[in-house]
C-alpha cells in the first residue's frame, strides 16, 4: 500500500525531532558518555515514588476529574503562589495535564484559528514549531543571540509582530541554551504583548533550576499580563519526574475551560497514580530538589570552565541544566561536530541545529550527569577539538538575526 496517500499531508510535512534522530545513533551503545537527552540523572525522590505505590495499594486506579484531582489543584495553586508570586483559583484556573507537552498542545489547539501566527524564540525546545503547525498555526521565529546570552530582545521581537500575530511563546530558563531574561527586557517584552494584544504562553519548566542566587521572575506577574498569560509548569525537571508525565496549566478561567475541552476529549485526565505522586512532590516543595539544584550549579561551573579552557567559547548560563558552547572555531558545522565527536570519542552532544537554524555553530550539552563523567567527557572533547584544529578547517558562517517560517 502507498501509505503516503493515507497519511495527512500536514503530518507528513513535519520533521522528526532532531534530538531523537541523533539519539538513534547512540541506542544500544554502552560505551557512550551522554550529555544528550535533557533529563535528571537521578530517579524521582523516594517518598514521591512511595506515595504512588501506596495509592496503587489502596486501589486508586480510577479516572479523576478532567481538571485533575482537586487536592492536587489546591497544592498547585499554593506552590505557584510561592514559586511565581501569582494566585489562581484551584476550581477554575488550573488544569492538570500529561506533562507540559500536552499543555502546550492544548494551548495551541484552544487558541489558534488556521493561519494565526505564533511567535517563539529560537534556539528553542524542539516541539514548539511542530505543535503550532499541528494546530494549523503559522510558526514565526525570532532568533536570540549568544551576545545577549540568548535572552529575547524586545527590539527583535517587535520586528516579527504582524496583524496576524496571536500568541507569543516564552521559555526562560531556556532549553537548549540555559539563557534567562533580564528583568528590564522581560518588562519590554510584556509591554509589547499588551500593545499588540498577544496571548503569552510561558513555559516555566526550568524555573526552579536557577543559579548564582538568582530569583525567578515570570512574565505573568508584570502589569497587564495575568489576563493574557497561560503559565505552563510541570514536575519533570525539578522533581526528576520525566516518566510520570505530569504537568499543569494556570490561566484565566475562559482559557482553562477552552483547554479543558480539548483535554477531556483527547486525554480525559492525567493518570491518577502520577497525580498522587505530584501531590507528594508539592508537599516536599523545594526540599525535594534543593540539593540537586546545588549539585547542578557545581556541574555547570565545571563544564563551563572546561569548555572555555579548551577554546570553545561558552557563556555561563543562569538556569536549566544545559550549556550551549560555540563550536564555530573548529570549522565544523554543529551536526558534523556532534557526529564526529560521537564517532571519534564516544561522547554524545546534540547539534544546535536540532533547536532551529539559530543553533548552527553551537552544540547542546546537558550536564545532568555525574561530575566524574562530565570531567571524562570534557577530556575526550578537548582531545577531539585539538585533533580537529590540527586539520585547519574554515570557520562556519553565522546565522541571520531574524527569520520566519
Ligand atoms: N518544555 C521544555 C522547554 C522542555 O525542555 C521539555 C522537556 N524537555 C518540555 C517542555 C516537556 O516537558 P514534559 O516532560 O513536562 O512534557
Amino acid at each position: 500500500m502507498d501509505y503516503s496517500t493515507k497519511i495527512s499531508s500536514q503530518i507528513q510535512g513535519l520533521p522528526r525531532s532532531g534530538i531523537r534522530d541523533f539519539f538513534e545513533l547512540v541506542i544500544g551503545r554502552t560505551d557512550v558518555i551522554s550529555l544528550g537527552v535533557g533529563e535528571p540523572d537521578k530517579p524521582t525522590p523516594w517518598s514521591i515514588r512511595e506515595a504512588a505505590i501506596r495509592s496503587l495499594e489502596r486501589g486508586q486506579t480510577s479516572y479523576t476529574s478532567n481538571l485533575g484531582l482537586e487536592s492536587l489543584r489546591h497544592a498547585i495553586t499554593g506552590y505557584v503562589e510561592q514559586q511565581f508570586g501569582m494566585g489562581y483559583d484551584a476550581k477554575k484556573e488550573v488544569l492538570v495535564t500529561v506533562g507540559v507537552s500536552e499543555a502546550l498542545d492544548l494551548a495551541f489547539r484552544a487558541l489558534l484559528n488556521p493561519g494565526d501566527e505564533v511567535i517563539f524564540h529560537e534556539p528553542c525546545y524542539v516541539s514548539y514549531s511542530p505543535s503550532i503547525r499541528m494546530a494549523y498555526g503559522v510558526p514565526v521565529v525570532v532568533n536570540t543571540r549568544e551576545e545577549n546570552e540568548f535572552a529575547l530582545m524586545a527590539e527583535d521581537l517587535e520586528k516579527v509582530i504582524t496583524p496576524r500575530s496571536r500568541v507569543l511563546v516564552l521559555n526562560f530558563p531556556t532549553n537548549p541554551t540555559g539563557g534567562i531574561m533580564p528583568r528590564d527586557e522581560l518588562e519590554r517584552v510584556a509591554a509589547l504583548a499588551v500593545k499588540h494584544d498577544l496571548i503569552v504562553i510561558t513555559d516555566e519548566i526550568y524555573s526552579e533550576l536557577l543559579y548564582d542566587d538568582r530569583v525567578h521572575h515570570s512574565i505573568v506577574t508584570l502589569p497587564g499580563m495575568r489576563e493574557r498569560t497561560i503559565l505552563l509548569h510541570g514536575f519533570s525537571k525539578a522533581f526528576a519526574m520525566t516518566g510520570w508525565r505530569l504537568g499543569y496549566a494556570c490561566a484565566p478561567a475562559p482559557l482553562i475551560e477552552a483547554m479543558m475541552k480539548v483535554h477531556q476529549y483527547c486525554m480525559l485526565c492525567a493518570p491518577i497514580m502520577s497525580q498522587m505522586a505530584g501531590l507528594e512532590a508539592l508537599k516536599l516543595g523545594r526540599s525535594a530538589f534543593e540539593d540537586m539544584r546545588q549539585s547542578y550549579e557545581q556541574r555547570r561551573n565545571l563544564i563551563v570552565r572546561r569548555l572555555n579552557e579548551m577554546g570553545l567559547h561558552c557563556f555561563n548560563p543562569g538556569g536549566a541544566f544545559y550549556v550551549f558552547p560555540e563550536i564555530r572555531s573548529t570549522g565544523l558545522s554543529s551536526k558534523e561536530f556532534a557526529i564526529q565527536l560521537l564517532e571519534a570519542k564516544s561522547v554524545a552532544v546534540v547539534p544546535g541545529t536540532a533547536f532551529g537554524q539559530a543553533g548552527e555553530g553551537f552544540v547542546r550539552c546537558c550536564y545532568a550527569t555525574a561530575p566524574d563523567l562530565i570531567a571524562k567527557a570534557m577530556d575526550l572533547m578537548e582531545a577531539f577539538v585539538n585533533e580537529v584544529r590540527n586539520r585547519n578547517l574554515e570557520p562556519v558562517a553565522v546565522a541571520p538575526a531574524t527569520s520566519a517560517r
